[in-house]
């Protein structure tokens, strides 16, 4: 798909790679033929299709295991380790944590690697958006997200989709006084004007910037209100209107 990232990870000295969401196998045997890697382990954060199509050929040409959330099991074709929260892996000398981020889909999960502070959240976090709620309800997605906050500030989003600029507009209709949102704008127009990636982002660029993320910021509540959103005590019914909202601005 013309928008979905897969991520490479690599151990030069080993000659190993690791792939996230391999929508693709041809482009990923591709790019391991031109490192010369040889692939030792795939990652899927959840079973949608765009995210897992590339599987069965990469395991078939190369033996790697797949590992995914243990809660989407029957539907990840060929997959042979399911995990849940807490589970631990390891690629070279990297120590990956599975954080479960139901919401987007029920078993949705993120990868996270502390060394190189990098977090690979499938569809659940984008730059400036959320992934759509297909399966979970507000309340879920809005904890998985709160925990993908929580993470150091330094850490870098590696996201599903390429959706930053489609995302702005929503962000910016709500919040344009935000400076850090019109500089963050600007960043991505350009990044793509060029044809470059505007990911991966850090946790405090998006803290700053995606409205999902800030529902439980007073300041940012009233900027909600004056834009008609209902308020409530609880943030996960703001969540709610806000993600609702986003769907129909998208539709
Ligand atoms: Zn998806
Ligand atoms: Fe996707």
């Amino acid at each position: 798909m013309a928008d979905n990232y897969i991520y490479l990870v690599s151990d030069t000295a080993l000659g190993l790679a690791m792939v996230v969401d391999p929508t693709d196998a041809v482009v990923v045997e591709r790019a391991l033929r031109q490192k010369d890697l040889h692939l030792a382990l795939i990652l899927n954060t959840h079973h949608h299709h765009d995210h897992t199509a590339g599987n069965v050929k990469l395991q078939h040409d190369y033996g790697a295991p797949i590992i995914g959330p243990a809660k989407e099991g029957g539907r990840i074709d060929g997959l042979s380790r399911g995990v849940d929260d807490g589970a631990i892996l390891t690629f070279s000398d990297l120590r990956g944590e599975v954080i479960e981020t139901p919401g987007h889909t029920i078993g949705s999960i993120s990868f996270y690697f502390p060394a190189i502070k990098a977090l690979f959240c499938g569809d659940t976090l984008f730059s400036l958006g959320c992934g759509r709620l297909f399966e979970g309800s507000a309340v879920q997605m809005w904890n998985s997200l709160k925990r993908l906050r929580e993470l150091p500030d330094d850490t870098m989003i590696y996201a599903g989709h390429e959706y930053t600029e489609r995302n702005a507009p929503f962000a910016l209709m709500l919040d344009k006084k935000n400076p850090a949102l019109q500089e963050r704008a600007e960043e991505v127009a350009l990044l793509r004007k060029e044809g470059r990636p505007t990911l991966p982002v850090s946790i405090k660029t998006e803290k700053e910037t995606n409205p999902f993320l800030r529902v439980d910021d007073p300041e940012f509540q009233k900027v909600l209100e004056k834009a008609g959103l209902p308020m409530d005590a609880n943030p996960a019914a703001i969540f709610g209107s806000l993600r609702a909202a986003k769907d129909r601005f998208m539709a």
